[in-house]
């Protein structure tokens, strides 16, 4: 962060402040606010969390979790209010306010001091300060930097350094994707010596299975799962009624577009999900081509290079008549990338 000194001082008192984080906070946006929320309580402040919506019960371990306030759950006149009165607000892993919709509008209107602490493309410009690059692996690493810029990594205890450990660990895809660099590994050696017991904690996330979800996985694989050779792409397309069926919860779906992009020879998969009466994307890509544009031209959204996502108001069935017509114009982009994997 450039600034930092300043930034520091801003700290040298007890402030009121409120961490917020995207709409369906995953492991790295929730582990980065809890993260941080942990480090800002041992230093004195106020702090509360507010996230736009719920979450996966699989997260529900990491520490502050009980604490944390979430906006839709009746909680927008009381949200409203912290936000109003906050000193500073951390925006956590999303770069626009759009992002997080009616706490955005909140943020927005709020007098505080705004941070963005993030690691997605196309970054907006509503933060008075900044720890922004697309070359952080995860929000999380970026708030370790942050705390080890400010003086303070002995203050990361266990549960902090396995709340950053989580956000790590998820959006690298446990070490896998290109993001994964030496300071990754680095920064997690570090958050092993803080006490991160990093089987506890892949245990919790990934090991964490109900037996609907395996049994709608199966279903997925065998009944959802679309593959179109000549394009390098792979699909779900799950209805409100297979959720329903396997009594689907929040986060059972989680993960699932990574089986398609798994499959030998696919450079771009996706789910298309009909979720909440809209239906919600996730797209995953290899090598060069860019989901983050992608999702951003057809489908509202954006990401990043490699992993993005996108909504759209339409039916289930025209959303994916949409997502196969466009293939076509991407076939040469797609190809091209699928030479890349054979290389
Ligand atoms: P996921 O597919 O895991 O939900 O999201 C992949 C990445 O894309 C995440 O970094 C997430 O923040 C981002 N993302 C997901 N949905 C949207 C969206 O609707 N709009 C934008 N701008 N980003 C999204
Ligand atoms: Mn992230």
């Amino acid at each position: 962060m450039q600034q930092i000194d300043q930034f520091r001082d801003l700290l040298l008192q007890p402030k009121r402040i409120i961490i917020t984080t995207h709409i369906k906070p995953d492991a790295d946006a929730l582990g980065s606010s809890l993260g941080l929320a942990n480090y800002l309580l041992a230093k004195g402040h106020h702090v509360d969390v507010i996230t736009p919506t719920d979450y996966p019960e699989f997260l529900a371990w990491m520490k502050g979790n009980d604490a944390v306030i979430n906006f839709e759950d009746g909680n927008e006149a009381l949200s409203a209010k912290l936000i109003d009165a906050a000193d500073i607000i951390f925006c956590l892993d999303f770069s626009t306010l759009s992002r997080i919709e009616k706490v955005g509008e909140l943020v927005a209107a709020s007098n505080a001091v705004k941070v963005l602490i993030d690691h997605h493309l196309n970054p907006g410009d509503f933060a008075d300060y900044s720890l922004w690059t697309i070359e952080a692996a995860a929000t999380a690493e970026l708030v370790f930097q942050l705390i080890e810029q400010l003086g303070d990594k002995s203050l990361i205890d266990n549960d902090i350094a396995e709340c950053l450990y989580a956000g790590i660990m998820t959006d690298t895809g446990s070490f896998r994707h290109p993001s994964t660099s030496s300071r990754v590994h680095r920064i997690v050696a570090d958050l092993i010596d803080s006490g991160a017991d990093v089987t506890k904690v892949s245990k919790l996330i990934y090991d964490n299975n109900s037996i609907d979800r395996l049994k709608f996985l199966g279903f997925a694989f065998s009944q959802r799962l679309q593959v179109l050779p000549e394009f390098g792409v792979a699909y779900f397309v799950i209805s409100k009624e297979d959720l329903k069926k396997f009594n689907s919860k929040n986060g059972d779906t989680e993960g699932l577009v990574n089986y398609a992009l798994s499959i030998k020879g696919v450079v771009m998969a996706a789910t298309i999900i009909e979720r909440d009466g809209k239906v919600k994307m996730s797209f995953r890509s290899m090598g060069d081509f860019s989901v983050n544009q992608f999702a951003r031209d057809h489908f509202d959204g954006g990401g990043h290079k490699n992993a993005a996502g996108g909504a759209s108001t339409d039916s289930l069935e025209a959303t994916v008549e949409k997502f196969k017509n466009l293939l076509p114009l991407y076939k040469e982009d797609l190809n091209k990338n699928i030479s890349f994997l054979h290389v």
